[in-house]
Order: structure tokens, then sequence, then C-alpha cells
């Protein structure tokens, strides 16, 4: 598929904001589990967001990318009051969107809509695709039911289906089609803004490219202001103007398209790009940053940088001499250690268990200054001594675990203190 033009809006001076967000949290409290009621603790929320910023400016496509769970969806979903904020504002047009009440809260509705992931369970299998795309139209009262009619054929053409398709039923159409469908009922109430949530994901390649270039034309033929949720890069790189990278309910970076692709700056992006397939075999031998370990629950985020725990460049203490494999390896175990997750063999004396512990923890040979804490921390361990662990450990903490870096805040902002 062609890569598409980019839109012309002016994302480089300011331009004009249709969508601010600032300092926007999301948090979903859970009811206790069995072991939270067994031992008495409090639940902590989920924190699918906390704290993001970013503007929409009027016209362009902003994407908003990062893995399953990283908290997108739930962003454009609360942007969009779908969701109740935890804390923070968006607003729409100058127009504080979570005050909005009345006359105008229903105005908010129909200029800011949504078009969902899946096209199959997002359409009432119940209801022809005529009516489907007419429900905005007949639930906020536009026109004649002639005239409603009317306008749901024109949509139904301009989306690349067939007036005469009105009465059929969403079963009766494929995937891309469907998903078409869903576009023609997010535009039915003629909107400024739409969310597109992975609106390609659950089609064929072949399908998704002919999606993608018809919602770059009705962008261009409605002056359509899109954010884009998408976990798929080569997506957002041919569809948007700048981009958002989310690491665990945050921004960790966000700047134009192609300076992201080209040269990214913080070490999670570096990662999520080096993920992508390359076609050809140079490409594909080439050097990449490998991300380790799973991503923390977003219950109890990492203190400090939140991708600290699986970051290949995770800053040792100053004046430290130790190289990155080893930093990072060391870094493991302290995650273990306050965790308490290793076991301690049964009747094992302390030096057989600092033994065991010493060869499944460390692969490569470490100086002496290393090996020694390690070992100190691991007799601790094995007496059962596992603050006292911690602390023979804590020569290591980085100001990656200290401090949370903060957006720098320039066109192509990034959160990291190797900047
Ligand atoms: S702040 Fe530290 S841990 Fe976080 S991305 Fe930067 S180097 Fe890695």
């Amino acid at each position: 598929m062609s890569t598409l033009e980019h839109n012309n809006a002016d994302t480089t001076s300011g331009g004009d904001t249709l969508v601010s967000v600032e300092n926007l949290k999301k948090y979903f409290e859970t009811a206790p589990g069995f072991l939270d009621r067994l031992f008495g603790d409090e639940t902590s929320p989920v924190r699918a967001v906390d704290g993001v910023s970013f503007d929409v400016i009027r016209g362009e496509t902003l994407g908003l990318v990062g893995e399953s769970g990283c908290g997108k969806s739930t962003t454009g979903e609360t942007v969009l009051r779908l969701q109740e904020p935890t804390d923070g504002s968006v607003t729409f047009n100058g127009e504080p969107v979570f005050e909005l009440g009345g006359a105008a809260l229903t105005e908010f509705r129909q200029r800011a809509q949504i078009v969902f992931q899946d096209p199959f369970s997002s359409l009432d299998p119940r209801q022809t695709i005529g009516a489907t795309v007419r429900q905005p139209l007949d639930v906020h009262g536009r026109g004649t039911l002639d005239e409603r009619n009317e306008r749901v054929r024109n949509l139904l053409e301009r989306v690349g289906l067939s007036a005469d398709q009105f009465d059929r039923y969403p079963h009766e159409f494929s995937g891309g089609q469907r998903q078409r469908i869903g576009i023609a009922r997010a535009l039915a109430l003629d909107p400024d803004f739409v969310v597109l949530d992975e609106p390609t994901s659950a089609l064929d390649v072949s399908v998704q490219a002919q999606v993608l270039n018809l919602l770059d034309e009705l962008q261009t033929e409605f002056g359509l202001t899109y954010l884009l949720i998408s976990h798929d890069l080569s997506v957002i790189r041919q569809v948007c103007d700048r981009v958002a990278v989310m690491y665990l309910g945050e921004i960790v970076e966000m700047g134009p398209i192609e300076e992201i692709f080209t040269a990214p700056r913080h070490p999670y992006t570096e990662a999520l790009l080096d993920s992508v397939p390359r076609p050809t075999t140079e490409e594909a031998q080439r050097d990449i940053t490998v991300i380790s370990g799973d991503v923390p629950s977003p219950r109890q985020p990492p203190s400090g940088c939140r991708f600290r725990t699986r970051c290949p460049h995770i800053i040792p203490p100053d004046e430290m001499d130790i190289d990155q494999q080893s930093y990072r390896a060391i870094q493991t175990i302290r995650q273990r250690i306050d965790d308490r997750a290793f076991t301690i063999p049964e009747d094992a004396s302390v030096e057989t268990t600092v033994e065991q512990l010493y060869d499944r923890t460390v692969d490569s040979p470490l100086p002496a200054v290393h090996r020694e804490r390690l070992e100190t921390a691991f007799e601790s361990i094995a007496e059962g001594k596992w603050d006292a662990a911690a602390d023979a450990m804590s020569a290591y903490t980085s100001i990656c675990e200290r401090s949370n870096p903060e957006l720098d805040g320039d066109t192509h902002s990034a959160a990291c203190h190797l900047d």
C-alpha cells in the first residue's frame, strides 16, 4: 500500500488546538480478592491512565501507541467522557468536557465520536445497517425520517457501500464492510473529532489498507481531527502526523511521526520500533534493543521511571564501574529481593544457599566488589533477613528508581534521565 499523504494540519507551530488533555487520570477500583480478604489487605486501584497530557491540533491525526494494556484505549474513552475521569481535565474547542451538562454535553457528544476496534461486536445483529447508521440521527432528532434515511444512504455510498444495502443485516457483510458501517455511523452527526480505537486491527492486511485510505479521504473531505489508537506501528506511521508513546499509563515520548521513527529518544520507543519485523535480511540482522521481563502491574507501578524494570539502558549510580548487562542483572535480583521471590532450599547450609542463589542468578563473571555485595545479600536471604538483603544492595539504587522523569516539553519530547 502506498504511504498516505499526511494532512496539512499545522502541528509544528502549536496550530489550532481542538482537544487539550491535562494530567488525565483514570483509576479502576476492584473488589478485594480471596487473599486480600484473608490477610485484611487493602486493594490498590488499577492506574490505567496516570497523568497524561497532550493536545490534538485541528485537522491532524495524533497517534497513541503502546503495548496492550498500557492505557491507550482508556485514554480515548475518557477523553470522550465514555468513562468518567479520576482526575485531570479535557477541553474541547475551549469547553471543559468534564463540566458539561444538558445541551452543551449533548452537543459535545455529537461533535466527538468513536470508531471501535471490533466491527463484529460493535454492530447490533438484529438491526439493519440502515437503522444502525441512522440511530445517532434518531437519538438527536435530526430532520424528518425521510431526511435521515437519505443521509444514511449518502453515507453508505460515501464509505464505499451501496445505498441498496440499507436493509441488510450485519452478518451479510465482511469484516472490512462492517468497519465501513461503523465509520458511517460515527460520521452520521457530522463530527469534528473522531477517536479511532484500533480501527483496523481485526481486519486482513489488504482490507486494512483500504480502510486506512478511506479514513484519510474522509478526513480531508470533512475536515476531521483524529486520535488514532493502535499497537501497530506500521499503521501509526502510515497515517499519523504526530505520535504519543504510552507505557504503563503514562506518555513517555511524543513528537512528529518521522522524528519518532527515525530518531527515537526514549529506550521504550526504541525497543518498540526494533520489534517491528524488517523486510530484508540485512535489516533483520541489525543490532536490536531487547526488552526483557513482563510489564509490571498497573496496581503497583515501579517507583521512579516505570520502564526501569525492563529498560536496557538503566543508569547506574554515579562513578559505579559496571557494564549494563551486569547492572541489569543486579537490578532484576534487587526486584526479586523486594518481591521476596527467591525460594530457599530446605535444610541447606547458608554457604550452600548462597552458592545456589549466585549460580541461578548470575550468568557472567562479576568484579569482586559486586560479587561480595551479592553474597552478603544472599547470606541475609538464607537467614530469612529480607530487609537486610535489600539494604546490602542499596548501593545499586539508580536515579531511574528515585525520580520519575517528566516529558521535557519540546516539539519532540521524551521522559528519560538519559537526555
Ligand atoms: S529514565 Fe532510566 S529507566 Fe527510564 S527509560 Fe530512561 S534510562 Fe531507562
